[in-house]
């Protein structure tokens, strides 16, 4: 009470000034609102008539952030001589020629000010804007006029300097929630308790949960394994895997297998677990990141698949080769014509495999480099091609009886024939190979005006609708006793279907377990 009595009205003043400066800080209020109060307090306490506050961008110039008594339109015209003044800033020009524009600026707002006083925003040595008030009168700005607006500059430089460290992390924040929310891989937040803080849209496309589903849930009750190899994060966090993280053994917990989707259905995922430790040493999160590894997966049985049917592909005819070779040239045996006609006839034929495999071997590694095959394109009679192929293949089996059934007149298309007589071939010899009891082999063909379709009919084994997904895949191959027996490299279909496309058409299935196989291709007339 005695200081406040003791104290001159002025400093009454700007003292409360100060205290509600300070609390419009504490309380958070938007930074336009406390650099008002600021540049309010201040034109008051210097008896000016109005003022502004600049701030400075991140290419150093000055930019008109909050305005008293000085028409809005102006603020352009304003921004301009700013700008000159940051030049002259930068260059450290001498004070004259700072004050000329400050002179400028004083006029372009009004011809009657007279006077203008300026201070640096300043934070921790960094200049973060200025304060500018205008007065209507020539006076010397005493050195106590200065002490308060510098007062009042340094509170506004602690609200500049809070908006700007706000920002920044506000930035950080929306980055960090982005790359959480649309990265490609799955990504959740645990508490330490291990209850699902944050589901990203990748996870609920991976497990089919919706993140408003799976937040607040135990990650046991969404993340559950049929299948896993690697130490669960439970078990981890019992172990003190936290604790060696908080003392730096930053190793991440890895584990992968098959996990059960909400559908039921299955995906392999990788899942990395890590820790987030706060200053204390305590765990406040876990950051789990997913990846879905099925295609992974799938590649590297493909490979295994590739190597282990290709080796043995090409092992049997060089075996027979081999065989009927020597056994030919052995030096005690004397053969007859037709015995050596015969063994030459097998070798010939193996030969024949041997290349077959070797050229789709060709192909489809060409395919995977290049992504298309290329076309020879002649006029091409599929119904007569078709005949052919059949007259071949009835000459190599006595179980099936084969059934040519072209609408008549068949058309002409436009496409390359050796590539597409692959097609049929391969269609025939799976046809052939895939009903081992024998029966009806038909292949026939109809047209609309736009395409011309042809289709091979077996009464085999069938395929169920999971392999009819999966039978155009490179190296894929049923997995049966049949097809253990069977000779066959899983590239036949992978490159009818490449040569088809290839042509704009389509190739498709319809078949069941048991109940024999319909292969259509359906080409483009034109
Ligand atoms: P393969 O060289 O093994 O015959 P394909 O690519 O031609 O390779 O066929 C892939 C797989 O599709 C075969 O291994 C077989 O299991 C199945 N398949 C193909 N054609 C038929 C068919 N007509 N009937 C039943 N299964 C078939």
């Amino acid at each position: 009470m005695m200081n406040k009595l003791m104290l001159p009205d002025y400093q009454i003043r700007q003292r409360d000034f100060l205290l509600e400066i300070s609390r419009a800080i504490t309380a958070q209020l938007d930074l336009s609102e406390v650099l008002k109060r600021v540049l309010h307090a201040s034109i008051i306490m210097l008896a000016g008539r109005s003022g502004l506050i600049a701030l400075r961008a991140d290419d150093t110039i000055f930019y008109v952030r909050a305005i008293i008594n000085i028409p809005t339109e102006l603020v352009p015209k304003l921004n301009e001589h700013l700008y000159e003044l940051s030049l002259t800033l930068a260059q450290k020009n001498t004070i004259e020629n700072f004050n000329q524009h400050l002179r400028s600026i004083s006029t372009a707002i009004d011809d009657n000010l007279q006077q203008a006083v300026a201070m640096p925003l300043i934070f921790a040595g960094e200049p973060l804007g200025m304060m500018i008030v205008f007065r209507s009168y020539q006076s010397e700005a005493s050195p106590n006029d200065m002490q308060i607006l510098q007062s009042f500059a340094d509170q506004a430089a602690i609200a500049v300097h809070n908006a700007q460290l706000y920002e920044r992390i506000e930035t950080e924040r929306r980055k960090l929630a982005a790359i959480l929310e649309y990265g490609a891989d799955g990504m959740m937040i645990l508490e330490p308790d291990l209850t699902i803080a944050r589901f990203n849209r990748a996870l609920e496309r991976m497990t089919a949960w919706r993140a408003d589903e799976a937040i607040g849930l135990s990650q046991d009750e969404v993340i559950q394994w049929e299948k896993r190899e690697g130490m669960d994060i439970q078990t981890a966090l019992d172990n003190g895997w936290a604790n060696q993280h908080a003392q730096g053994d930053e190793s991440p917990l890895y584990l992968e297998g098959e996990l059960r989707r909400k559908d039921g259905l299955t995906v392999s995922v990788g899942i990395t677990y890590a820790p987030l430790i706060n200053a204390d040493g305590k765990l406040t999160n876990i950051i789990a990141h997913i990846r879905d590894i099925t295609n992974f997966k799938r590649a590297q049985e493909m490979q295994n698949t590739f190597i282990s049917v290709v080796s043995h592909e090409l092992k049997t005819p060089v075996a027979i080769i081999k065989g009927y070779a020597a056994t030919l040239s052995r030096p005690d045996a004397q053969w007859d014509k037709k015995t050596i006609r015969d063994n030459l006839g097998v070798i010939e034929e193996e030969a024949d495999r041997l290349n077959g495999l070797i050229q789709n071997l060709l192909t489809a590694s060409k395919l995977q480099a290049q992504g298309q095959l290329s076309l020879t394109k002649t006029e091409v009679w599929l119904d007569e091609l078709a005949t052919v192929a059949v007259e071949r293949f009835t000459s190599q089996t006595t179980k099936h009886k084969f059934k040519l059934k072209f609408q008549s007149p068949y058309p002409t298309i436009h496409a390359d024939e050796t590539r597409l007589r692959q097609v049929i071939d391969n269609l025939l010899s799976n046809a052939v190979k895939y009903s081992p009891e024998g029966g009806v082999i038909e292949v026939g063909g109809y047209a609309t005006p736009t395409t011309a379709t042809f289709y091979v009919r077996d009464s085999g084994v069938g395929l169920s609708e999971e392999d009819q997904q999966r039978i155009f895949d490179r190296f894929y191959r049923v997995d049966s006793k049949l097809s253990s027996k069977t000779q066959g490299s899983g590239l036949g279909l992978y490159l009818s279907k490449a040569i088809v496309s290839a042509h704009g058409g389509t190739i498709e299935v319809k078949s069941a377990p048991s109940r024999g196989s319909t292969f259509f291709v359906h080409l483009p007339r034109s």
